[in-house]
């Protein structure tokens, strides 16, 4: 591979077309802009992923980036962007490329950015200094239909809603996140809600892949949740209106939220049904419900929804398949009802960014006794400890990067 190093320590790789010709390679942060006439802007035209990195002993360690990648090829191959149309001129052989070449060459350039932008001795910088929590490696490649400025471009730029004439390019960003849903989340369990925007029906936009333009719905859903907040009962609701008054009457100076907190939920994400009012999923997470038989967690199934739900294929989702049906619980794909998770056991999500985070109230009723369950915690020490690559990986989920 041909590459010239960008010179910031803050490096972005962008493929894209210009004149008719390729420009591919790393570029300064800072430098990595599209053209407002870019297709993806106008029309959505855009596929991504989120790929996790998780700072081990080891170095990072990327897990299942190679799906991950699959998966973006599928999510763009579904839009009739194909490997063809945007892979690296090296590996076209007789006009064709293999797929499993371009998810290698994905895979080398995120190695490369990850060492490059240097994300392992950062992420434990941020750490040790108390600036982030949990950092991880979060790697967001996007392919999408660009714009090529003509020689004379105020004669008709391609900006119809037909894409065939704008190229297709992508781009690979690495960052350093922090929990997604928050610590509090993670420890004590996520509040959240049932959303009122359903998820996009079957035949609307396609939901197997990882477009831009399924997150409409879900970033109006996720605005809804996190803007909301509700309280168990009426006397907590008394007190905090209380604080909030007193704290009004001093210009805001202390809200002191911290009576009866507990009590106070914050939801920090939704729950988006299909449009026939099936659980679908989270806006960036699957969703996972165990009952018990009589009351006994040592007799769990987990049921969770399928395909046809309208829900990413997700690769968390799939994992902790694997996992809990070799824990020995049997996993039921199936249509879920909304009222299921008020009866539920458990309830969890899964996801890249959330990994597994136990669900301790859905609009606002406990989910069983509010907190998080024997079941859900066993899943995730197992899926942690194999992508933190502290126990072994008989998968072969985890990658390393050598930094
Ligand atoms: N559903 C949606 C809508 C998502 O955005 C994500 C995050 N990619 C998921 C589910 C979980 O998928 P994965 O486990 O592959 O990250």
């Amino acid at each position: 591979m041909t590459r010239s190093k960008c010179c910031s320590k803050r490096c972005i790789y962008m493929y894209r077309v210009e004149g008719g010709k390729v420009e591919a390679d790393y570029v300064d942060w800072d430098k990595a802009k599209i053209h407002v006439l870019s297709h993806v802007i106008h029309y959505s035209s855009g596929v991504f992923e989120g790929i996790r990195g998780y700072v081990t002993d080891k170095g990072v360690a990327i897990f299942r980036g190679r799906d991950h990648y699959r998966r973006l090829i599928r999510s763009a191959k579904i839009y009739r962007m194909l490997p063809e149309d945007y892979a690296p001129e090296d590996l076209k052989k007789e006009g064709r490329v293999k797929t499993e070449d371009l998810i290698t060459r994905f895979m080398e350039i995120t190695k490369d950015l990850i060492r490059e932008n240097d994300l392992y001795r950062k992420a434990k910088k941020v750490k040790e200094e108390g600036k982030m929590a949990n950092p991880f490696v979060y790697i967001r490649p996007v392919i999408y239909r660009g714009y090529d400025v003509k020689e004379d471009p105020i004669l008709s730029p391609p900006l119809g809603v037909n894409p065939l004439n704008n190229p297709v390019e992508w781009f690979i960003a690495t960052f350093l996140w922090d929990d997604y849903l928050g610590t509090t989340a993670i420890e004590r369990g996520a509040d959240v809600i049932t959303s009122a925007w359903a998820k996009n029906a079957p035949s609307t936009t396609p939901f197997m892949a990882k477009g831009a333009s399924n997150y409409a719905t879900g970033q109006l859903a996720k605005m809804e949740a996190v803007l909301s907040a509700m309280f168990r009962d009426k006397d907590v609701a008394g007190k905090v209106k209380d604080a909030i008054n007193k704290a009004r009457e001093k210009n805001y100076e202390k809200v002191d939220l911290s009576l009866g907190l507990d009590d106070l939920l914050l939801p920090v994400e939704s729950i988006q049904l299909t449009v026939s009012g099936h659980v679908a999923e989270g806006t960036g997470e699957n969703v996972f419900v165990v009952m018990y038989e009589d009351g006994d967690p040592t007799k769990a199934t987990i049921y969770t929804p399928p395909l046809s739900a309208s829900i990413l294929p997700g690769i968390t989702r799939d994992s902790v398949i694997r996992i809990a049906k070799d824990l020995g619980y049997p996993v039921i794909e199936t249509m879920i009802p909304r009222e299921m998770l008020y009866i539920a056991d458990e309830v969890f999500f899964t996801g890249t960014a959330a990994e597994v985070t136990p669900i301790r109230s859905v609009d606002g009723i406990p989910v069983g006794d509010g907190k998080p369950g024997p079941v859900t915690l066993k899943i995730r020490e197992r899926y942690t400890g194999i992508a933190r690559g502290k126990v072994e990986d008989p998968y072969g989920w985890v990658e390393y990067v050598e930094v």
